[in-house]
């Protein structure tokens, strides 16, 4: 092939389209809520928009650090040129804390363990103490934070760490009547009383997510770790928030089938009528759920038109309905899976609602390895394979 036909088909084929200039409108429209800082959390790359794109996009809207679920995130950003602050939780207590600490990454630390650990590697490192704030998931216990306080203290002390923050987490942010957030809230403030109590004096002082920040002032504290927010997801409902994504793939054919015809895998759905059907070239390998046939749409020759069949591994099938004339719709046509909604186009949280999902699971399973990933705004544009990380021109 060609450079100009390699091109041809880099055009046309299904695109996943990144809108950064969304995610630093988000970031702006968020600090606009809160006095404290914003921590761009840009774990599972980027909330599968591409980690080193959102968090440029994330800083020029105002955020000021990051947070990361693992230290092979936290030196992709150091690897990419930040040198901002960059938090990493969820680690093993056998992870390379010292590297950790040479990147001059911090640590969250959910007990004694990972005290111990971090103080014998990387001695001075800068901890963030994590407690349990009722998920039962990530965090001390509360029975144990008194204890990990006081330990804490001591090794801070004798100089093998320094602690510079506490963190939280609600369980039920999204629901912002939920009591268990005004308990989340007390318990939150109760560890940050503890931790002075104990003579540590963190700064960095984090309870709320996105959703918390957008519903709820008193969980603000010094800082709020974004990540769904960053890209346009509010679980809140409460702030209209941009979405930076875009799927779109040609008609690779369009065919005129009578009534009784069954279509796809399973002979799922059955033509009720002659009708048009149009072939799209993205299937549930690039993270279309395959239970979304017969309930997603799709926007092409600018009306919506319905999924029908089982969604197969590379492709859909669209019912482009009888008549040409409502929908004139041919082969090469751009057919528009989802964007930010600005047209009438269906957007992930429709995705998501159809299969009965989150949208955050929606947009981390997007991508790989088929779709060509595009980045606009910032007078940039890009493009790559989507889950390499990778940018063959900028
Ligand atoms: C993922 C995560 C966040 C970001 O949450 P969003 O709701 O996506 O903003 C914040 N804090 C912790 C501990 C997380 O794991």
């Amino acid at each position: 092939m060609t450079p100009a036909a390699l091109q041809q088909t880099a055009t046309t084929g299904p695109t996943l389209t990144v809108d950064v200039t969304a995610v630093t409108a988000n970031v702006r429209a968020i600090r606009r809520l809160t006095a404290g800082e914003v921590m761009a959390v840009v774990k599972s790359d980027g909330f599968g928009h591409g980690l080193a794109d959102v968090a440029r996009a994330a800083l020029a809207g105002g955020a000021t650090r990051f947070g990361v679920t693992s230290l092979e995130e936290a030196y992709a950003l150091r690897d990419a040129g930040f040198t901002q602050p960059v938090l990493s939780w969820l680690n093993p207590v056998d992870s390379d804390f010292g590297g950790a600490a040479r990147a001059g990454v911090e640590i969250a630390v959910p007990g004694d363990a990972h005290l111990r650990a971090v103080a014998r590697q990387a001695p001075g490192a800068r901890v963030h103490l994590q407690l349990d704030t009722g998920m039962a998931r990530d965090g001390a216990p509360p029975e144990q934070w008194e204890s990990l306080c006081h330990t804490a203290r001591r090794a801070e002390r004798a100089g093998f760490v320094r602690v510079v923050g506490v963190m939280g987490h609600l369980a039920c942010a999204a629901e912002p009547g939920h009591p268990a957030n005004g308990r989340g809230r007390e318990l939150f403030d109760w560890g940050v009383r503890v931790a002075l109590g104990a003579g540590l004096r963190p700064r960095d002082r984090h309870l709320a997510a996105t959703a918390a920040t957008l519903s709820d002032p008193r969980t603000h504290h010094s800082l709020s770790r974004i990540g769904a927010g960053l890209v346009g997801i509010d679980e809140s409902g409460s702030v209209r928030l941009r979405r930076a994504l875009r799927l779109t793939a040609p008609l690779v054919t369009v065919r005129t089938v009578p009534a009784g015809t069954p279509v796809g895998y399973g002979h799922t759905w059955t033509s009720p009528r002659a009708t048009r059907l149009g072939l799209v070239p993205v299937g549930y390998a690039d993270g279309l759920p395959r239970g979304a046939g017969e309930r997603a749409l799709v926007q092409v020759a600018g009306v919506r038109r319905p999924v029908v069949g089982r969604i197969s591994m590379d492709m859909t099938v669209v019912d482009l309905g009888p008549d040409p004339a409502v929908c004139p719709a041919r082969a090469g046509d751009v057919v528009t899976l989802f964007g930010p909604g600005d047209t009438g186009e269906p957007t992930t949280a429709d995705w998501a609602r159809w299969v009965g999902t989150l949208e955050h699971e929606f947009v981390t399973a997007l991508g790989r390895p088929r779709l060509r990933r595009v980045v606009i705004g910032h007078g940039v544009t890009s493009h790559g394979v989507t889950g390499q990380g990778e940018q063959a021109a900028r």
